[in-house]
């Protein structure tokens, strides 16, 4: 699949790149098409083959199917991926890779994208087992007057870290007096959160990962929300809580929720304390996640000490630790996988922040 390390003569198409076609999804019947010459380009290789569909006449190329189509710097891809997950910040990363910070921008997003499509093929036919810890990681997007969770469900037994969520609220906390005034007059015009965004967002999280499971153990804090986001799935949940207050070691049956929060203050630059790398869009943050939700549950091994599997070999999805190489392997058709409704909004970065009088989504036509 790889153009750069096949030879350009070497690559047959799996399937037709066309979404309206019948052979794009469907890989029963044999495919019709055919070889139509070469492209040249600036990087290696420098010979791209082209190809016609010959039942609905699309042109198409070798590299229509790789992560790297349409860039004009594919090596920025692999780069990105590391570099977001050790704690570099979007201008840092634009001065380092010697690209325009609206490129760093532009490239995450689509680097994000490809993540939410690559975790939720990788478990198409997996299933949750053990028990599993949910928590909400608290951040804020474009300032700290709109505050919001990350609803984050963690496997205990694995350390898999199954989906993600998120949920705008009400800022709250210590504020001095000219701080509250700021707060209404924002919510005057701008709206307030809705007061049950917790409990639907958790509920969205649970459905998607728990639709197929008659029964199933989750631990949680003593957040108000969540009994009544556990009420309604069509799932028997034994709920079992840890007060917030209690000592987060790891002796805490929170103890795998309480690492991954750790883990994304440390490894992401927009979620540290006092940082000045905030994210402006909980969009833009809901991305970096899936970059760094592939990488724990992939490529990172479960334990830095005495440990060589990652949270996706324990659970038997994979026989080896990924490399970033393997996570850009092939480009993935937004077409040809089915995404749960909240991440088909990541998708399509239709999660508006409120604050903004422009929300930019996305619509390419040609990159993915
Ligand atoms: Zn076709």
């Amino acid at each position: 699949m790889d153009s750069a390390t096949t030879s350009p003569t070497a690559f047959r198409p799996p399937f037709c790149p066309n979404p309206n076609c019948k052979h794009h999804n469907d890989s029963s019947q044999p495919w019709p098409y055919k070889r139509a010459g070469f492209y040249p380009r600036l990087t290696t290789p420098h010979r791209i083959q082209r190809f016609t569909c010959l039942s609905c006449r699309r042109s198409f190329s070798s590299q229509t199917f790789h992560t790297s189509y349409w860039l004009k710097r594919p090596d920025l891809l692999s780069q990105l991926f590391m570099k977001t997950v050790g704690g570099m910040a979007n201008r840092q990363l634009a001065r380092d890779l010697k690209v325009a910070p609206s490129t760093i921008d532009r490239q995450l997003a689509r680097l994000g994208r490809h993540c939410l499509l690559l975790h939720t093929r990788l478990t198409t036919h997996a299933r949750p087992t053990g028990p599993l810890v949910l928590d909400g990681f608290a951040a804020f997007e474009f300032s700290q007057f709109y505050p919001f969770d990350h609803h984050l469900l963690v496997e205990r037994d694995s350390s898999f870290f199954w989906h993600f969520t998120d949920s705008p609220l009400r800022r709250r906390g210590r504020m001095t007096a000219a701080q509250k005034r700021r707060r209404q007059q924002l919510e005057q015009r701008l709206g307030r959160p809705d007061p049950k965004a917790v409990e639907h967002d958790v509920h969205k999280l649970l459905q998607t990962v728990l639709s197929q499971e008659a029964a199933a153990t989750v631990r949680s804090d003593d957040h108000r929300a969540y009994p009544r986001a556990l009420r309604r799935l069509g799932c028997q949940v034994e709920h079992l809580v840890t007060p917030s207050v209690a000592r987060r070691d790891a002796d805490n049956p929170l103890f795998e929720i309480n690492l991954l929060d750790l883990l994304i203050r440390h490894s992401q630059a927009n979620h540290r304390r006092e940082t000045i790398a905030w994210s402006k869009r909980r969009q833009g943050s809901a991305e970096r996640l899936a970059i760094l939700l592939v990488w724990r549950n992939y490529v990172k091994r479960r334990w830095e000490k005495r440990c060589r599997q990652t949270p996706a070999m324990v659970k038997g999805l994979l026989a080896r630790p990924w490399q970033v190489a393997d996570v850009l392997k092939q480009r993935l058709f937004r077409s040809r996988i089915a995404l749960c409704e909240r991440w088909d909004r990541y998708y399509r970065r239709a999660v508006l922040t409120v604050a903004l009088p422009h929300n930019r989504a996305h619509q390419l036509k040609y990159a993915f």
